[in-house]
């Protein structure tokens, strides 16, 4: 038999064309579409029958994820979401404030298979991919606990966006679907550890979204030391593929740098970076934007990394700007309610295998 389909996970002609095989207009698929985009369960979808209920759940599913914990921000008023997908796993999603509105940071995996060293996402590996069904439904299960529209993306939360290729795309296309979430392009930013035949890939695709990529030093030996992934695409490989990215789009790059103390935060490595960039991504002719986010580290228990201390962090700032680099450094919301991701559903993991 084949696989029950996800409702949420079908644009509007699939909708479209599951209807008809199951005798019922092709039409009302508009319809369907937009209430359950809307965050609207099939019981309140009442302008479709009972009868064709019961006939789409005799080829397909709909579920939002479950909000299993929610902590909410006293400093800032970020709520972090634990939600449970169908098959009793968990992922973690973000809501943060900001001037020009509400963003959401979401997952695209269950764990993830990169093994920064850095990460609590990581720890146990990758369990699955996220369908387009349970991305989505982080943002229509968040919009709809909170009452607030969302207006912006970040994929930053647990696991690889651009190891689950197929969905994220299909995703981000639903998601921007003008009777769906109609979140724009341009307020979706997707950041990658760097998968370079993926990113030449993403280029094809040409979506005004802002694609980051977690750089985290500046020379491969670094990186290698942090970043396993940097043996199979080192950094020359990576910039070269963020210069074809740049050169098919036309879009921006942000970078994003973790300082580590003691590790990547002295002067000279800020140095080393904006010279790396600017040598690799700025030609006579060619002048790339380039934007650098500093993070310091969240200190993860397992990793035993610290965090880079203010004045590095500054300092580590004002060189990269002295060299013509634009450089943030990142504001660290909800830090009372451990807002980076991977943490919650680590700690919620470890009281799970206690109980066995
Ligand atoms: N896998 C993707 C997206 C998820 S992580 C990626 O690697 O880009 C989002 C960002 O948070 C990445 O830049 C990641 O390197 C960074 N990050 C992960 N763990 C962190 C930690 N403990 N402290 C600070 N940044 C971290």
């Amino acid at each position: 038999m084949e696989e029950k389909k996800e409702l949420l996970s079908l644009d509007k002609e699939e909708l479209g064309a599951l209807l008809q095989s199951l005798g019922e207009p092709r039409y009302r698929a508009g319809q369907l579409f937009s209430q359950l985009h809307a965050g609207r369960m099939p019981e309140e979808i009442t302008n479709i029958g009972k009868k064709t209920w019961e006939k789409l759940y005799t080829v397909s599913t709909h579920s939002l994820p479950r909000v299993r914990k929610k902590l909410v921000s006293a400093l800032d008023g970020t709520v972090k979401y634990l939600f449970e997908l169908s098959d009793g796993q968990c992922v973690e999603s973000v809501v943060m404030h900001y001037e020009h509105g509400t963003t959401i940071c979401i997952s695209s995996q269950v764990g993830c298979a990169m093994g920064c060293k850095f990460c609590a996402s990581t720890i146990g590996g990758r369990v699955r991919n996220l369908t387009v069904s349970e991305l989505l439904g982080q943002v229509i299960a968040a919009a709809k606990d909170s009452g607030e529209r969302i207006g912006g993306i970040v994929m930053m939360g647990i696991g690889e966006p651009l190891d689950n290729f197929d969905n994220v795309i299909k995703f981000l296309r639903l998601v921007n679907h003008a009777e769906g979430q109609n979140i724009g392009y341009r307020h979706i930013s997707l950041s990658t550890c760097g998968l370079v035949p993926q990113i030449d890939r993403l280029a094809e695709y040409d979506l005004p979204i802002t694609l980051s990529i977690s750089l985290h030093a500046a020379d491969d030996e670094t990186r290698n030391g942090i970043m396993p992934i940097n043996r199979r695409y080192p950094i020359a490989e990576l910039l070269a593929a963020c210069r074809r990215y740049y050169q098919k789009t036309g879009r921006r790059l942000s970078f994003e740098y973790t300082l580590i103390a003691g590790k990547n935060d002295s002067p000279d490595a800020a140095k080393r970076l904006a010279v790396l960039l600017n040598r690799s991504l700025r030609t006579r002719t060619e002048t790339m934007p380039i934007h650098v986010n500093l993070i310091p580290v969240n200190e993860v228990e397992e990793s035993g990394f610290q965090r880079a201390g203010k004045q590095a962090v500054s300092r580590f700032a004002a060189v990269l700007e002295e060299n013509g680099i634009r450089a943030t450094v990142r504001r660290r919301l909800g830090a009372d309610i451990n807002a980076s991701c991977g943490q919650l559903r680590r700690a919620e993991c470890k009281v799970e295998q206690n109980k066995q």
